[in-house]
């Protein structure tokens, strides 16, 4: 082993001590091909080299048993994931004397964030895209929450998934049988919902439809969004006793409470990685 690959190997057992359940890595230069100036790791940090890319589950298996869809929505995690980069950053700096810093994955302008994890866990070999909302799939976990660190500390990348994960094979006769997946039938955006898509002769993601716009004004009413959309709502509301109404409900409460607990709700629709079998397994317990 040489030297590279030996900090490679003791940054990811670092990476899993502080709580991630996957960590991989990307070389900086990668992101060329897929994103517009502006938003690769070198704009963001100058010399930057790899990128350490670390997933983590939310919900704990219980949390997706709870016959109260609302459980998932209020667990008020504090994200493994943003735990255990931000201590990596740091024991990367301190430990290998090269910059390191949080890569920023949270929206500054509409839905934009200046980088996107979800690209970092493809290029570090996490995961591949799925049907269900473009979320990234692990093979083992499924669902996962990433964060990634970007670093001028050269490491040896980690090559990306051969095979895809979704479809799953269960999810391929499905689609033979009824025209969709399972995560396309509980979304479907012929009926209301989000998702559409087809898979080819060879049991791969031919084309996929999501409606963002849509699924995040379902699944994503937290946080400071919430609060200016309700607040919009209470302040051009005309009838007084209808304003007064609004602001004494369960939504303008949470809403509020979100602007300060940010990450006291986590979403609000889980349905299509409910019945999604990747990672199912790992959700077993007794
Ligand atoms: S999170 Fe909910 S609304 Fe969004 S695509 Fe999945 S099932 Fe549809
Ligand atoms: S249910 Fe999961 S594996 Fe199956 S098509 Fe949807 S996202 Fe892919």
């Amino acid at each position: 082993m040489d030297k590279g690959e030996q900090q490679a190997e003791a940054i990811k057992r670092a990476a899993l001590e502080m709580g991630a359940d996957v960590v991989g890595i990307a070389r900086a230069r990668d992101w060329e091909a897929f994103v517009p100036e502006g938003y690769r790791p070198y704009d963001l940090l100058p010399e930057a080299s790899s990128v350490v890319v670390v997933g983590a589950r939310g919900p704990t298996a219980g949390a997706w048993r709870s016959p109260n869809p609302r459980v998932m929505e209020v667990l008020g995690l504090d994200f493994a994931n943003d735990r255990a980069i931000a201590a990596l950053t740091g024991h990367i700096e301190s430990e290998y004397g090269h910059y390191a810093i949080q890569a920023p994955g949270l929206s500054v302008a509409g839905h934009q964030p200046p980088f996107s994890y979800m690209l970092a866990a493809v290029l570090a070999g996490l995961g591949t895209r799925s049907f269900a909302a473009n979320i990234v799939l692990n093979p083992r976990y499924g669902l996962l929450y990433y964060s990634a660190c970007i670093t001028t500390l050269e490491l040896p990348a980690d090559p990306r998934l051969e095979q895809d994960v979704c479809p799953h094979p269960m999810c391929v006769q499905t689609y033979r049988h009824t025209g969709k997946t399972p995560c396309i039938a509980v979304c479907d955006s012929n009926d209301g919902g989000c998702l559409d898509g087809t898979i080819d002769e060879d049991g791969h993601i031919e084309s996929v439809y999501y409606d963002r716009e849509r699924c995040t004004s379902r699944a994503m009413n937290f946080g400071p969004v919430a609060f200016q959309k309700v607040l919009a709502q209470v302040v051009s509301e005309e009838d007084a006793a209808r304003q007064e109404s609004i602001i004494h409900s369960d939504f303008f409460a949470r809403a509020s409470s979100g602007v300060s607990f940010y990450k006291e709700s986590v979403a609000q629709c889980f349905e299509c990685m409910r019945v999604c079998p990747i990672g199912r397994q790992e959700r077993k317990l007794k």
